[in-house]
Order: structure tokens, then sequence, then C-alpha cells
């Protein structure tokens, strides 16, 4: 009886009050979840490639369809603004993407030495696959882990996070609604105890992972139980270099909005460390302050809105004591912000863009996750000082790089040690590019020919030739 889940509140981060109920899947649901599963995945396997890939696209029509209603379950989640609904467009464009993978299953043939055997090297689904998401960034996850999974012939137990159940139960409805085998994909909201039940399940062949480092560490433990396979897509503390030959203007624009500003800092992709050059520090500095300072904080349901709370009074507590600590501890000069936000918000998780200069790169301060508004910046002195800060932290998810000099751009990105480097432009994760991390960032790729490669496994089969 205790093994079943239960029925909780799900406080919504903008007023501090409940917005709904979820219930909890235990791990009696989890094995309920992965056996239905499994007889879907054979079900799946035994369509032919042409109706496979159909339903896909036809998923993507109903997804398609219902984007503004899966915009405002992604507000009711965790009060992202509306204005950042975007995510629900890039889930149907990674089903659309991967739609297009499912009838051109391929393999290769290589000659052995020394006979004419014929030697094929193909590829097959896991079986059942268990795709964990984040709270934060749920609906792109879901698409760059679903829809490559299912493409590869697989069924998903997709476990969304307890803070941000909503959106996700909706896409299970809809994949019903697009006429997939029931029970192909799965949807069960759960805690801790419900995601170590489904990486624990003997008959899961692969788990896709997207969290924070901890809780990868847990993961990576509990799957040690079957030596499951995993595929890690973690967190960040990604440097922005701003070099002297850079467009000012739009890269104080780019670097607010990509750092303290995107979804208030709560995103893997934060460029939570901004390293200016010398010559440029304190003009640039003041520019980019005056961006972050433009931040329409309110409403998430207000389309002017830009800004919104933190997922939680934990959050907002860990958050304030991390700028509390840098502060007390000398970590950086206080330029902005810091403080929990009053008045009407006062009730919400709402916590000021918060930015440090002068930041040391050794403090807790840069070399942390955050997971917030909270930005430090740093100067340097050239291109070497550049890249020796930037790839002086334990993570390597993303790295930005601003200036008009296109050799300089080369040779920082090859320098660099991320996953993705991004110049003078915004994190514009897609379907075709593979995003994932060095380092502590994870291991492993979602999205491209390498995410759909996470999801199958390589057989060699050898024919005799006499
Ligand atoms: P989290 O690690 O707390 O939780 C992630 C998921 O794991 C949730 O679904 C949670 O319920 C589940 N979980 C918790 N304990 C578990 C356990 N013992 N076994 C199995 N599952 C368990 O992370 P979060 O707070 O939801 O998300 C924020 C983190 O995710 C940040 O570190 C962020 O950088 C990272 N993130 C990474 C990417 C990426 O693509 N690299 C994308 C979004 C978020």
């Amino acid at each position: 009886m205790e093994s079943r889940g239960m029925k909780v509140e799900h406080i919504y981060p903008a007023t501090g009050r409940p917005n709904g109920t979820v219930t909890l899947a235990g791990p009696t649901e989890i094995d309920e979840a992965v056996q239905t599963a499994a007889k879907a995945q054979r079900e799946w396997v035994s369509l032919t490639v042409d109706r496979r890939r159909d339903l896909l696209i036809g998923l993507a029509d109903v997804v398609h369809e219902h984007l503004g209603e899966l915009a405002k379950l992604n507000v009711d989640d965790y009060a992202v603004p509306i204005s950042f609904a975007g995510t629900a467009m890039l889930l149907e464009r990674f089903l659309r993407h991967f739609a297009g993978y499912a009838d051109k299953p391929h393999g290769v043939t290589t000659p052995v030495n020394g006979s004419f055997d014929i030697n094929l090297v193909e590829r097959e689904p896991y079986g059942v696959v268990g795709v964990i998401t984040p709270w934060n960034g749920a609906l792109v996850v879901t698409g760059s882990c679903v829809a490559p999974a299912l493409a590869a012939g697989n069924a998903v137990v997709l476990k969304p996070s307890e803070l941000a159940p909503f959106a996700a139960l909706r896409f299970g409805e809809l994949c019903l609604e697009a006429g997939l085998p029931e029970g192909l994909v799965t949807v069960v909201p759960a805690d801790a105890k419900g995601g170590d039940a489904l990486v624990r399940h003997p008959g899961i062949g692969k788990i896709a992972f997207t969290g924070g480092g901890a809780t990868a560490r847990k993961v990576l433990q509990a799957a040690a139980t079957n030596l499951t396979p995993v595929v890690t897509e973690l967190g960040g503390k990604s440097a922005n270099l701003i070099f002297a030959d850079a467009d000012l203007d739009l890269a104080a624009s780019l670097s607010a909005h990509q750092g303290p500003l995107m979804q208030s800092g709560q995103s893997c992709a934060c460029a939570s460390r901004l390293l200016v050059h010398d010559p440029v520090y304190d003009e640039f500095v003041q520019k980019f302050l005056d961006v972050v300072g433009t931040a329409c904080i309110g409403d998430p349901m207000d389309p002017a809105t830009t800004f919104g709370p933190v997922i939680s009074q934990a959050a907002a507590d860990r958050i304030l004591t991390a700028v509390d600590t840098a502060v007390s501890g000398g970590a950086g000069e206080l330029l902005l912000g810091g403080r929990r936000i009053g008045g009407q918000l006062a009730e919400g998780y709402y916590i000021e863009p918060t930015v440090f200069g002068g930041v040391d790169n050794a403090s807790e301060l840069a070399q942390l996750e955050t997971f917030g508004p909270v930005v430090s910046v740093m100067r340097f002195r050239d291109e070497d000082e550049a890249v020796r800060i930037a790839n002086d932290t334990p993570y390597g998810l993303n790295a930005f790089v601003q200036t008009t000099d296109l050799n300089r751009a080369h040779r920082v990105a090859r320098r660099l040690e991320s996953g993705s480097v991004w110049i003078n432009q915004f994190s514009d994760i897609s379907p075709q590019g593979p995003y994932g991390g060095y380092k502590q960032s994870g291991a492993g790729r979602t999205g491209g020919i390498e995410g759909l490669n996470e999801f199958q496994q390589v057989k060699n089969i050898r024919i005799a030739v006499r």
C-alpha cells in the first residue's frame, strides 16, 4: 500500500498558493507504467515505419493545435512568463524533426579483413526508455528526449518533476488523441521516490535524465543496480565572453536576456558568468545594467511580463543565501538587486535581477550553479586569460562569445571546454543541433543524429560466406 503514490497540492510560484493538485506515482504505479509500456512498444515496432512516421507527424500536428493550451499549462507549472511560451513550439519542432527519422532506419555493412563474410551493423531500440525531466524547460526536454526515443522504436515512461506536472500530463493525453498506441507514452509525475523506482526498474532499457548534478549522482548509483545506461543533461555555469570589438549594444542585450532575465536565471543555459574585456569593461557593464533594468516584473500571465518568480520558497532561500554569502565573503561588489521583491508580489517567490561586479572566479558565487537571477561579472586582459577563466569551472554546457572578429570567434570557440558555443547569439536550442555537456554538465547528447543514436543500441550481425 505504501508503495502507491499520493495526491499533493501544487504551489504556484507567483502567488505562493496552491493552483491545483497532482497525483504522484509511487513504485507500484511506476511498475504498472513500465509493464504497459513494454506491451505498447511491441505493438509500436510491429507497425510499418511509414505508419510510425505518420503517427509522429500526426502527434506534432495535434501539439500544434494545442500550443496555446500547453503554453498556459507551462505557466501553471512554474510561473514562467507567457511571453516565453515558445517552448511549446520547440516540442512540436522536435516531434516533426524526429518523425522524419522514423522511416529511415539504416545500418551499414563493413568488410572484414581476410574473409568474404557479410558484416552488418544495425541499430535497434532499447525497449522502454525512462525519461526524467526537470521542472524548467520541461516541454523542451520532453521534445528532445521523447521524440527521438519514439522515432527509434522505443516506448517511453515520462516522469516529469513533481513541481511541473501539468503540461506533461496534457502531452500524454495528446499522444492518445493523436492515435499512438495506449501506453506508448505514459506520463507519471513523481518525486524522488518514484524517480528512483523508475531508474531501478528492470524493465527499463535506458534512462534519459535531465536535472542537477547532485540528483544525477543518485540516479547513476541507482542505475548501477541493473547496469542501466543513462544519458545525462545537467547544469551549467556558462561563461559569456565580451570582447572589445563586439557590438556592445547587441552584446548587452544578449547578455541580459541570456543571463538574469532568462526564466529568472533558471535555465541550464543561463550565462551566469560575464567575462568582459578590460578596455570596454565600464562602458559594457553600464549598458548591461541598463538592459537588465528594463525587466518587466509581474504576473506571468500578463504578455508584457518578462521576469517572473523563482520556483519555490526553498529556491528563493537558497539563492538569497548565496547572495548574502557572496556579499559577506567579499566575492564581488553588489551592483544591482540582491533582495526579495515585496509589495504586491511579496507572496510570490520573486527575487530582484542581481549583478555582482569584479567577481573572483574562485568564489562559490562564480563556481556553483545558483539557478536564479544572479550574474557574476569579471574582467579579462586578453584572449588567453578569457579562455582560462571560462574553462575554470567543473561545468561545460554552454559558452557565449561576443565579437565581430571571425578569426577570434573560431579560435576561441575551439578552445572553450563546452558542449555548445554560441557566437553573437542566444542558446537557440534546436532539433538539428546536438546539445549536451562537457565535464560535469553531462554525458551524451540530445538533438541531431547524435540525439537519435542515444536511443538506439548497436547490433553487429556477421554472416559467414564460404
Ligand atoms: P533536480 O535534479 O532536482 O530534478 C530533476 C528530476 O529528477 C525531477 O524530475 C526530480 O523529480 C527527479 N528526481 C529527484 N530525485 C531523484 C532520484 N533520486 N531518482 C530519480 N529521479 C529523481 O533538478 P531540477 O531542480 O528539476 O532542475 C534544475 C536542474 O536541471 C539544473 O541543474 C539545470 O541546470 C538542469 N537542467 C539541465 C538541462 C540540460 O539540458 N542540460 C535542461 C534543464 C535543466
